[in-house]
């Protein structure tokens, strides 16, 4: 994994060799500074590759005797298709039952978008952020949903538009306990 911001002028100079073998001519006004912009754009959506989640979690675990599933509904999410470098979005259920330790509610945000922000496949960001969830909090169960659009289905390919995947990840007592999982799946529906 790279952990050291990539090379801006390197990246650009690429993007400038892709424009030209796509037909364009990338010294025409209008995409003068498109390489450069292309270069910081990318940073930005793969800096998760620069993050890990006991980072931008910063501490803010905290001890809880509640014993009840907490649920952060409707997290948007952004990431790119590691097949098309194209963009999926949608939005992510977060639940858990806590075992004596809870996460900040905004934390939880930050932490699907440590993986969102990589080249993924939408079943492997859903089940990295179950078992980051798992670990951060020892929760005696997590389950994770998320619905997203993709945009490589709909515009190329089959071109459906109005697709949207669904992928869960469910663990511990959200996997064995079927009242636990329905419980979380009605709740994330609503
Ligand atoms: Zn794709």
């Amino acid at each position: 994994m790279l952990t050291r911001e990539p090379n801006q002028e390197r990246i650009a100079e690429l993007v400038r060799q892709l424009l030209i073998e796509l037909g364009e001519d990338p010294n025409r006004e209008g995409l003068l500074k498109t390489p450069a912009r292309v270069a910081k754009a990318y940073t930005y959506l793969t800096r998760g590759y620069r993050q890990t989640p006991q980072e931008v979690l910063n501490g803010a675990v905290f001890e809880s005797t509640a014993n009840n599933m907490v649920i952060v509904r409707d997290i948007e999410v952004y990431s790119l298709c590691e097949h098309h470098l194209l963009p999926f979005y949608g939005r992510c259920h977060v639940g858990y039952i806590a075992n004596g330790k809870v996460v900040g509610l905004s934390k939880v945000a930050r932490i699907v978008d440590c993986f969102a922000r990589r080249l993924q496949i939408q079943e492997r960001l859903t089940e990295e952020i179950a078992h980051a969830i798992a670990e951060i909090t020892g929760a005696e169960g997590v389950g994770v949903v998320m619905n997203c659009a993709h945009l490589c289905m709909m515009m190329r390919g089959v071109e459906k538009q109005n697709a949207v995947t669904v992928t869960s990840s469910v663990l511990g007592s959200f996997r064995e306990d079927p009242e636990v999982r329905s419980e979380f799946m009605s709740l994330c529906s609503k």
